[in-house]
Parts: structure tokens; sequence; C-alpha cells
């Protein structure tokens, strides 16, 4: 049995990572999964490049750099699951700990790890994105950011229910 919900994000990891080493070859021959991870990452690569035309990268890596500027804060990294951090290794990232201060563990120099953020980091945009942006360019954005939570959630309530038949999961 596994607990998907421990306290820390370090813990959580632990987890991710035990079941992906367990589970990889079983849940890569798993025609459901792998379809809608295959859809998840169409959907993550299409926000990427709605994101890049509206030049996130240079706006919040300039805010980044500014002591206690960005927003991508160790609180926020506990917003990061058992499950979310699953897809993500399913999907090829080498989830780690990239650091141990205030910033989120997941930040890196090039900006965020994950191929697949928790909700709370994909909905949120500052004041100053969204005056720089405009109102259409969100509205896109936010529309991008929907279709990918959607399929995001699918994937999770998927990927659950595969642990449940397995006897994996204490809930
Ligand atoms: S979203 Fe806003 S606060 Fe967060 S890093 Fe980007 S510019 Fe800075
Ligand atoms: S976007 Fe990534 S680096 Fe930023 S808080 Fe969320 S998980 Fe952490």
């Amino acid at each position: 049995m596994q607990d998907l919900y421990g306290t820390t994000i370090q813990a959580r990891l632990g987890v991710a990572h035990r079941l992906h080493s367990g589970l990889a070859p079983e849940l890569g021959a798993n025609e459901a999964v792998a379809g809608m991870l295959a859809q998840a990452g169409l959907l993550q690569r299409e926000l990427s490049g709605i994101m890049a035309d509206l030049d996130f990268g240079s706006l919040c890596s300039v805010c980044g750099a500014r002591a206690g500027g960005g927003c991508c804060s160790s609180f926020m990294a506990g917003e990061n699951d058992v499950i979310q951090l699953l897809i993500n290794l399913l999907a090829g990232v080498c989830v780690r700990i990239l650091r141990e201060d205030g910033e989120c563990c997941f930040l890196g120099e090039r900006g965020c790890l994950l191929l697949f953020k928790p909700m709370f980091c994909l909905n949120y945009n500052c004041r100053h994105i969204r005056q720089t942006a405009g109102p259409a360019p969100m509205h896109r954005l936010d529309q991008g950011v929907g279709r990918l939570l959607q399929q995001q959630y699918g994937l999770e309530q998927l990927l659950l229910e595969f642990l449940r038949q397995r006897g994996t999961l204490t809930g």
C-alpha cells in the first residue's frame, strides 16, 4: 500500500519514484494511459507555444532573478502531488530536488523542471503578466491551461483507478 499524501515533497517524490520503478513497463503498455499521456504531451506543447508567444520566459526570468522576486516559492512546491509527479516521470522527466532554499525545489536555472505542473501553478498569473499580455492573449492562455488541466485530471483519475485495482492505494 502506498500513501499518496505524504507530508513533505521529498516523501511524495519518493512514493512517485517507487511507483514508477515498479509499474512503468505495465503503465507504458496500457493503451488508455499511453493515449492520454500522449494527448497531454500535445496539450503541454501547445501551452508552451502560447506562453512563448507571450514572452513569459523573459518576463519571468527577469522577475525571478531578483531576490524574492519570482512566484515559485518553496510553499508552492507543496502543491505537487504523487500522481502528478508520477505523470512527469512517465513522460520522461527526471524529477528530482534541484534546490533546498526558499524557492520551489523544482525551479532550475531554466525555469520549472516539470512538464506537468500543479493546477495552482498553471492557473497563477501575476498582475504584471496580465497587464503586459492584455485580455485577448490572456483568454487564449486560459483556454490552453484549461485544456491541459482537463487532460491532466483525466489522466490522474485513470492512474488512480489503475492503482486501486492493483490494491496499491490506501484509500
Ligand atoms: S508570474 Fe509574475 S511574479 Fe511569477 S515569476 Fe512571472 S513575472 Fe514574476
Ligand atoms: S511552476 Fe514549477 S517551479 Fe514554479 S512553483 Fe510550480 S512546480 Fe515549482
